[in-house]
């Protein structure tokens, strides 16, 4: 109440003054109430928290909206069932939203962005934000040290380069080995890997003299170490962090959508360059996550991206983080 008083008026000393008289009618603020423009809708976009001594900060590259999720995800499945199954957890059964996370975190020696996003291409559309919003979180592309790569989609690689000029200039990089050399073999320049494997060439090829390749286990610095989690891409690298005991999962591109490929793991996923494997690794870290009730961040999660997982009879349950960072 006090607040809309304020409100209501400092907004007829502001009209008072505009249009210089000592006050306006009572019925011209009305008016004016009643003429506000809509003004849209504001998604979250940027997100801190502390674990352990590390500041963690996921930031929205840009939203993406269309069809789906059948066929992208439940491939294997009738559209019937995957409707059920999005009506059960009150989302649409024919429009999807998704969404893109860039991870950045503070080590306090190192300032470590996982994922580079969409990148200037996708600008026109509302996403390759990533810079923008780096800026909003209070850093410059300058400051980031290590750009961690978790596979090589266009999505998580496109952000590499600006104006074709290296997007974080005075950073190291660190990908999968097996990722690198599945990408860069010279038969997939030709079929179904072509279009993805030009990209390679033009966002990471050029830094591999600057990259260190990463087997599963290698660390990338002392608390952030890799793991093999491949299906999604061949050579799919998921990150665990550890700071003065408290731990935290990126998981990447292992479950793509929270609903579909949480709760039902098995569903084929178009995205997943062999199904079966990457249903295998989606299982094998969820699992492990729900076991050790440790929180994660999945790129594609609904942002802020930080969940809890919970293991059900079948798949699982993606549990959003609330105020847990911030007691
Ligand atoms: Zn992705």
């Amino acid at each position: 109440m006090t607040f809309s008083t304020d409100r209501r008026s400092l907004f007829k000393l502001g009209l008072a003054g505009a249009a210089g008289v000592v006050a306006a009618p009572q019925i011209m603020t009305r008016a004016a109430y009643a003429q506000t423009e809509m003004a849209g809708p504001i998604p979250p976009d940027v997100n801190r928290f502390m674990l352990g001594g590390f500041e963690v900060t996921t930031i929205s590259d840009g939203l993406r909206p269309g069809e789906g999720p059948h066929p992208i995800f439940g491939q294997d499945q009738s559209a019937e069932a995957v409707a059920e199954l999005m009506e059960e957890n009150f989302l649409p059964s024919d429009r999807f939203v998704n969404g893109f996370t860039p991870t950045l975190v503070n080590t306090g020696s190192e300032l470590v962005l996982f994922d580079t996003g969409l990148g200037e291409g996708a600008r026109e559309a509302g996403m390759g934000k990533l810079r923008e919003r780096l800026a909003t979180a209070g850093y410059s592309p300058e400051q980031v040290t290590i750009v961690v790569l978790t596979h090589f989609h266009g999505d998580h690689i496109s952000g590499m380069t600006e104006g074709n000029r290296p997007a974080f200039p005075n950073a190291r990089y660190f990908a999968g080995q097996a990722e690198y050399d599945f990408w860069t073999a010279s038969d997939r320049m030709s079929g179904p890997t072509e279009q993805n494997a030009q990209l390679v060439e033009t966002k990471v090829k050029p830094f591999a003299e600057r990259t260190t390749f990463l087997a599963d286990g290698d660390e990338v610095v002392a608390g952030v170490s890799a793991m093999l989690a491949p299906g999604h891409t061949p050579g799919h690298m998921i990150f665990l962090l550890e700071s003065e005991g408290k731990r935290l999962a990126l998981t990447a591109d292992t479950a793509n959508h929270y609903v579909a490929s949480l709760q039902r793991p098995d569903w084929h996923v178009q995205y997943d360059a062999d199904k079966q494997m990457a249903a295998d690794s989606r299982k094998k870290v969820f699992d492990m996550i729900a076991t050790d009730r440790i929180p994660f961040i999945g790129y594609h999660m609904p942002f802020p991206s930080v969940g809890f997982i919970e293991k059900m009879d079948v798949g699982y349950r993606f549990v959003p983080v609330t105020y847990q960072f911030l007691v």
